[in-house]
């Protein structure tokens, strides 16, 4: 058998690597691939409330066949990373707000929301156990933290779990563009949908991501990187991609993200570039943005950029949108968003100043 530890080269179940090892996996490691010494976990049940909280060795979940989750996939994650800083100082980036949008998540998917403050806690502590998996200031390097929650008890009825686990990993994770800036190729899926009307769509739930695979591996087919999926109701309003909000740079230096719909995921980075694009000047708006509009006005050249932005992307250029029957490609790939996107590493990375009080100190 192969475990997905041997199919990706990665770390996982071997325990406790040494110092040369782990300097090794930092200097290159990927993403998702390696995993810290330490995980953090609770519990939570209706009269206990939460409950059980410790960091422990990183190991396996011992599952039972009938666990909830894996039958009717009551779980929700969160993403978010550790930076290290030219003076060694280790932060967090507006973990607040990954908190906030994990309980919202919860809420949606009728789990126990988690107090922001015991959030905040898990991924410190975690932090601080594991610091010296946090890799060293400059490449762009980072520990990601996958904050996440599912029903853990064992019961085939269908309603809420009265048993759920919380827990908190750890992976360092490299630059997205180790080789360099590549804009990536979007395919327009017109067939499926990612999230529709009263759906899960604001909620971040790996529901959403299993329902996205299809498309994106028919994006993959179709020679591009990425799918960008529309409402579902329509078919006409540009929403997201399957894990990155999208934004538009118009010929005038106007910028546009679609508007939140109910559909689309609030991301933090999302949020933190409509503010930093306004501390540089540019105007902003949020609004819908129709696939008409996108498609004609990047051959007009009306739109001169179109960009993704996630936490692990931070920013990624898009060049070329393709469907079925054609595609147009984006005229510049650069300039705005790469700008954005150094003003927003900079800060994470205690190299601008934080004016807006965003990192919050770990170690
Ligand atoms: C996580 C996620 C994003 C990006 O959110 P960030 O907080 O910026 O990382 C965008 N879309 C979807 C569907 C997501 O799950």
């Amino acid at each position: 058998m192969t475990t997905a530890a041997t199919a990706s080269g990665g770390n996982a179940g071997q325990r406790g690597v040494d110092a040369a090892r782990r300097a090794e996996i930092l200097a290159e490691p990927g993403f998702g691939r390696y995993f810290t010494d330490h995980m953090f976990t609770s519990t939570w049940t209706p009269d206990l409330g939460w409950h059980d909280a410790a960091v422990r060795d990183y190991g396996p979940f011992r599952l039972d066949p009938a666990t909830a989750t894996l039958h009717y996939a009551q779980e929700i994650f969160e993403g978010l990373k550790a930076y290290r800083h030219p003076d060694g100082s280790v932060w967090l980036f507006r973990p607040e707000m990954n908190a906030a949008r994990f309980q919202r998540s919860a809420r949606r998917l009728a789990l126990p929301e988690l107090p922001v403050e015991d959030f905040l806690t898990a991924v410190e502590s975690l932090v601080r156990t594991d610091v010296d998996w946090v890799p060293p200031t400059g490449d762009e390097h980072s520990l990601y933290l996958r904050p996440f929650m599912f029903a853990s008890e064992v019961f085939l009825g269908v309603r809420p779990a009265n048993e759920v686990t919380f827990a908190v990993i750890a992976s360092p994770a490299g630059s997205y563009f180790a080789g360099g800036v590549r804009p990536v190729s979007i395919w327009l899926s017109e067939e499926y949908a990612r999230a529709a009307p009263g759906g899960t769509g604001a909620a971040k739930c790996g529901g959403n991501y299993a329902a996205s695979l299809l498309a994106q591996r028919e994006a993959i087919a179709n020679g591009c990187d990425q799918v960008a999926f529309l409402d579902a109701a329509e078919h006409s309003t540009v929403e997201e991609l399957g894990g990155m909000n999208l934004f538009f740079v118009y010929h005038d230096g106007t910028i546009v993200t679609p508007e939140l719909s109910g559909s689309i995921l609030e991301g933090v980075t999302r949020s933190s570039i409509i503010e930093i694009a306004d501390d540089l000047g540019y105007k902003v708006i949020e609004r819908q943005v129709g696939i008409e509009e996108w498609r004609s006005g990047v051959a007009s050249r009306e739109i001169t950029e179109v960009f993704a932005c996630g936490t692990a992307a931070v920013i990624t250029p898009v060049g070329t949108l393709k469907w079925r029957g054609g595609e147009v490609v984006s005229a510049r790939v650069d300039e705005v968003s790469m700008r954005l996107r150094q003003q927003l590493v900079d800060i994470q990375y205690g190299l601008a100043p934080d004016g807006h009080g965003w990192l919050r100190r770990v170690a």
